[in-house]
């Protein structure tokens, strides 16, 4: 019989539904005692945006040094307003370790950038995400239930081969202790191809020692990686799919590829089209278009850079005054760009692409409701990693610092 899989990440929010085993007959089970988001008090909803704001200004001044806001660089202005620090992931990450003295770490941002910041901080800090359905489609495109059984099945259609794991950071934290225990590392965006020489190289120069590697859950970073920067041809990468037999792949295949993708992807990036870089060049002669990895190949190919949100970014601020850059990433970046850069031309490479819906989930209300609580000595919507998960996701993450 076929199961409707509702499953949330330990301690955290109810985040994947997946039919298993064919049409959904009914049945629906729950896994590691996954959280809903409690509706907020209705007083919230008729706050009128200013009232909203005075709320946060005034709680953030009340506790001062006990709280820091990190903001990840899609959150919508009326959240990132408030942010002590913006960034990507990894940086928000090494931010808020930066400030032990703080007690409570809000992330604005998504479940699995909360995880990360709970695993890399002190233990009297608290990390609290401001809604619990703040999800990434990405990283629940590879659980671990699948990733155990590829890895299962890879280790006898490829024994005698020494397969490396590589999780991208967006990716739930038993990933990463899965990685952590097998000999892999954790990349970003701006490390991936450090990480995945490692885990190609031979342990006599420092490497990982692997014959081929396995790389979760974006399909297009690992891709783009490895063909753009690490020379390998399209045709080393073979793509696993968690839903079919032997990943949807020959023996042979899975033997011969250096580089096993996770059939993984971005619902942002992955709306980027080559035709959008055509439209955007024919609409501004001479444009310079960047994007960012998580694009699938043709798009990135045709772009003239790509990189990191912090490497978009960097490009940006570098740039001429009168430059004209059309951006390949999420809406919130792109248009925060244009107003923080007047001088400068910013579009988006795709006029009519969508925020991420659930990095948008995050808003002002939220914000408040959390912080009122901690004003009340209440810590609500608090992210905690199992230690036996955040221990070897620790280690997964380290080697990615001792790496990059
Ligand atoms: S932009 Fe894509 S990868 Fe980033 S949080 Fe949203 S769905 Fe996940």
């Amino acid at each position: 019989m076929a199961t409707l899989h509702l499953q949330g990440n330990p301690g955290g929010t109810l985040h994947k539904v997946q039919a298993r085993g064919g049409a959904w007959s009914g049945h629906i089970t729950m896994e590691h005692g996954a959280q809903l988001q409690a509706p907020l008090p209705p007083k919230y909803h008729a706050m009128t945006p200013d009232e909203i704001a005075h709320g946060i200004a005034e709680a953030k001044r009340t506790l001062g040094s006990q709280l820091v806001i990190l903001g990840h660089h899609y959150q919508r202005e009326e959240v990132i307003r408030w942010a002590d620090f913006r960034g990507d992931s990894f940086k928000l990450c090494k931010d808020a370790a930066a400030r032990p003295e703080a007690e409570y770490i809000v992330f604005c941002g998504v479940h699995f950038m909360a995880e990360s910041a709970d695993i890399l901080s002190s233990p009297h800090q608290k990390v609290i995400l401001p809604d619990l359905h703040a999800g990434c489609s990405m990283a629940d495109m590879a659980d671990i239930d699948q990733v155990e059984e590829a890895w299962e099945v890879l280790q006898e259609v490829c024994a005698g081969q020494k397969i490396v794991p590589i999780t991208y950071m967006n990716s739930a934290a038993n990933l990463k202790a899965f990685v952590g225990r097998n000999g892999g590392a954790v990349c970003t965006s701006s490390n991936a191809r450090k990480i995945m020489e490692w885990a190609l190289s031979p342990e006599s120069e420092g490497g990982a020692g692997g014959e081929k590697l396995l790389f979760f859950p974006d399909q297009h970073l690992g891709r783009n990686t490895a063909v753009l920067e690490m020379g390998f041809a399209l045709d080393d990468c073979a793509v696993w799919n968690p839903f079919e037999d032997l990943g949807g792949q020959d023996e042979d295949t899975l033997r011969r590829a250096p580089i096993l993708l996770w059939k993984g992807h971005c619902s942002v990036h992955g709306t980027f089209l080559p035709i959008h870089v055509d439209n955007v060049r024919k609409r501004y002669p001479g444009i310079k278009v960047v994007v960012h990895p998580e694009c699938v190949h043709e798009v990135v190919v045709k772009a003239d850079d790509y990189g990191s949100t912090e490497k978009i970014k960097k490009i940006v601020e570098a740039a001429p005054p009168g430059a004209q850059i059309a951006i390949g990433t999420e809406i919130n970046l792109v248009s925060r760009l244009a107003q923080d850069n007047p001088d400068k031309l910013v579009v988006c490479v795709n006029p009519n692409v969508c925020v991420c819906s659930t990095m948008y989930r995050v808003d002002g209300p939220h914000l408040l409701w959390v912080l009122d609580n901690l004003l009340d000595g209440r810590v609500v919507n608090q992210i905690v990693v199992p230690e036996a998960i955040a221990a070897d996701a620790h280690l997964a993450l380290q080697r990615m610092l001792d790496i990059a």
